[in-house]
């Protein structure tokens, strides 16, 4: 069972000035932040985040997308924190997400959908060390 995950709140949230209320969420659930910091993303950066996704159509918009604004980087811990995680985040379309999800509250679209959550545990240490060193790590 995993106990890290990393998320993202994107730009969108940013924007729309939904940090304070992602973030109560996301404490209220139980997940206790490991690590923190607001940044911004470039076209190569966010190239390199999601290069997994390089082949996809809708690659170039989703690093268009994650370089067009703050985003927020976390580091989370919590008993089987990757699906945990995934359950409140909900589906990548807000339009499929359930009720009372951070992308059903926040999201306005499946590109633009407010969060980021590893998939995995192997993914959850690579992006956690993609954004953060040891020294900010707690
Ligand atoms: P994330 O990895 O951001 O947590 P996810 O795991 O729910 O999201 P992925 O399949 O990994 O979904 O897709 C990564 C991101 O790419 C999505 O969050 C979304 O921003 C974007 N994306 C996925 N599918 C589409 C699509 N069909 N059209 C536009 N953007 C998409
Ligand atoms: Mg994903």
């Amino acid at each position: 069972m995993s106990n890290i995950t990393f998320t993202m709140i994107k730009p969108d949230a940013v924007k729309a000035g939904h940090i304070g209320g992602i973030l109560d969420k996301i404490c209220a659930a139980g997940f206790r932040i490991k690590a923190m910091k607001m940044t911004k993303l470039s076209m190569e950066t966010a190239g390199k985040f999601y290069e997994v996704h390089s082949a996809r159509p809708f690659y170039g918009e989703l690093c268009e997308f994650m370089s067009s604004g703050h985003i927020v980087a976390a580091i989370l811990e919590k008993d089987n924190a990757i699906a945990d995680f995934r359950t409140l985040i909900g589906a990548t379309n807000p339009a499929e997400a359930a009720e009372g999800t951070i992308r059903k509250m926040y999201a306005t679209s499946i590109g633009e959908n407010a969060v980021h959550g590893s998939d995995s545990d192997d993914n959850a240490i690579i992006e956690g060390n993609f954004f953060f060193s040891g020294l900010e790590k707690f």
